[in-house]
């Protein structure tokens, strides 16, 4: 089956590059011209992937990805241009899974686009009912809510297990301290982001291989943490 990906992208000759790279690498790619458009197309048929652009004409990026995230897991890659750093957050804060500067090249994105897609279809596996993810020597049960390393349980804090059911559920996808901490605590308090950080350190001593150099759980600089995609190494 070929992955469909909707590319929202309101310069015609970016549009048409992109459509035509993505059929030539084996794709389904539909074009929208802007907002409205891609939102009408999205529910006509549910693609894979979108490809979206931040500034668009009619309906702006931001306000497409918001609506596609009401009732939709799809993964999405935001493209902004390099002028829209604080937007570029937004976008993330607003769900979407990843984001790609402008200019890039058709490479470049090609990576993004095979990174998601791994992440969004791999990583569940099924055993026995029971949902356990696995990353390398890593093991989250989700239903007995227990982790592994080498097939060793190691104890989590109820606030380590969550930070790291959070992220690695969206592998590769940042998150703030502050989602961090709604996450563990189910609610806000401002000012005690910082204490994320103490969790996490502590998470790293106990899953990962080396604490110093961690590769599960990553910083995202300026912005908090995101579970590290071992396979995301083409950018
Ligand atoms: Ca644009």
């Amino acid at each position: 089956m070929q992955d469909v990906i909707l590319v929202v992208e309101d310069e015609n000759n970016i549009r048409a590059n992109m459509i035509a790279f993505l059929e030539a690498e084996g794709f389904e790619a539909i074009p929208a011209k802007d907002g409205a458009e891609a939102l009408k197309l999205f529910s006509d048929r549910i693609p894979d992937l979108v490809i979206l652009d931040l500034m668009l004409p009619k309906v702006d990026g931001l306000e497409v990805c918001k609506t596609i995230r009401r009732d939709s897991n799809v993964p999405i890659i935001m493209v902004t241009a390099r002028d829209e750093e604080i937007d570029k957050l937004l976008g993330l804060e607003l769900g979407a899974d990843d984001y790609i500067t402008k200019p890039f090249s058709l490479r470049e994105l090609k990576a993004r686009i095979k990174a998601v897609l791994r992440r969004t279809k791999s990583g569940v596996v099924k055993s026995n009912e029971e949902e356990i993810l696995t990353f390398g020597n890593l093991e989250v049960n989700l239903d007995r809510r227990e982790v592994k390393k080498d097939g060793e349980i190691i104890d989590l804090t109820p606030s380590e297990y969550s930070i790291l059911t959070t992220l690695c559920q969206n592998v590769g996808r940042p998150y703030s301290r502050l989602q961090l901490l709604n996450a563990t605590l189910g609610e806000s308090y401002a000012g005690y982001e910082r204490a994320i950080d103490t969790h996490v350190s502590n998470l790293r001593k106990k899953i990962e291989p080396n604490p110093q150099k961690p590769v599960y759980i990553l910083t995202v600089y300026g912005l908090g943490y995101k579970f590290g995609d071992q396979y995301e190494v083409d950018q």
